[in-house]
């Protein structure tokens, strides 16, 4: 029931129309009987200043940010959390009740890690292939950093872009990246690869993209960690090769609802335990949460 207490908490991008976002918090609000709702907003970036300072001023409960604002909402929060500090990137915004204070989070490092975590994936000593140097490129870099993997090698189509990522984690061991200037540069190796994750659209349910693989056909993805983050389709061709060759299979919908999930504990410090979690993949992957 709405009234004059109801928390509010909004998703922020563009375009944001077609956001799981709100179908997914707002299950966990009802779930755990919070007098709160979530709501989404698009608008231009030249209004981002204003919208920002608005949810701010109106006291909502605190914000999720998606593309193309999370770098535009880093500079405007009064604090962040380690992580979107080094990442310069924002995807969870918590409002203090009284002071309107704005602290800055980024559950896509929380929800990347629960979902390799899930799968019982090891960090320590593995070698990654990281498709893709934008947004969520970044914050899987970082947790691989942090997790003190063994080689990360990356690939964008824009080279420049990773090198701007490596001199960015320079204080925490950027070292580590090795750039690719194409993914034939790791053909010959690709066995001793353990976790490879598509931070690109390719895949995704529009246009062209979906008939395109982002690694060439002919690698073999037995017995490596595979994780897309594209989530529609919930089965990306991509992940389809992989769970047909034997590889353990993480999906952008995993991903997407472990860092819904973190952002929820952001808001109300609640962490939705195991079942409720489980609950909510299953009525993401029947549909029912999906338009
Ligand atoms: P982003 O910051 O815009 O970065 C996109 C990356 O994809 C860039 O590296 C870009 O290369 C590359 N790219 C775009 N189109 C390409 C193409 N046709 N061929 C080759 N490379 C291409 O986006 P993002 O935030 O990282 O998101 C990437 C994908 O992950 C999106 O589909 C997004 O919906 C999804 N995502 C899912 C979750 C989740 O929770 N499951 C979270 C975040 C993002 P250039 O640098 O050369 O442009």
């Amino acid at each position: 029931m709405i009234d004059t207490n109801t928390k509010v908490i909004a998703l922020i991008g563009n375009p944001v129309r077609h956001s799981l976002s709100p179908k997914i918090q707002n299950y966990l609000i009802s779930k755990y009987s919070k007098n709160a709702v979530y709501l989404a907003f698009e608008f231009q970036k030249k209004n981002i200043d204003e919208a920002f300072n608005g949810a701010k001023r109106l006291g909502f409960t605190g914000l999720n940010v998606t593309m193309p604002y999370k770098e535009e909402v880093f500079d405007l929060v009064d604090k962040t959390d380690r992580a979107s500090e080094v990442i310069k990137s924002v995807n969870t915004v918590k409002f203090n009740e009284k002071s309107g204070i704005s602290t800055g989070f980024n559950t896509d490092v929380d929800g990347f890690i629960k979902s390799l975590e899930d799968k019982k994936f090891s960090w320590a000593g593995s070698k990654c292939l990281v498709i893709g140097a934008g947004g969520s490129a970044k914050s899987t870099i970082y947790v691989m950093l942090k997790k003190k993997i063994k080689d990360i090698y990356v690939y964008n189509r824009t080279g420049e872009k990773v090198g701007n990522i490596i001199r960015n984690f320079k204080d925490i061991g950027s070292e580590k990246i090795k750039m690719l200037a194409s993914l034939g540069d790791i053909s010959s190796r690709i066995e001793e690869i353990d976790l490879i994750v598509n931070c690109t659209p390719i895949g995704m349910d529009i246009g062209s993209y979906k008939k395109l693989m982002p690694i060439p056909e002919e690698w073999s993805l037995k017995k490596k960690f595979v994780l897309d983050m594209v989530y529609k389709p919930a089965e990306t061709i991509l992940l389809k090769k992989a769970r047909k060759e034997g590889a353990v299979v993480i999906t952008g919908m995993e991903m997407l609802v472990n860092q819904a999930v973190f952002s929820f504990k952001v808001w109300f410090d609640i962490m939705p335990d195991k079942n409720d979690i489980k609950e909510l993949f299953k009525i993401v992957y029947n549909n029912k949460l999906i338009n």
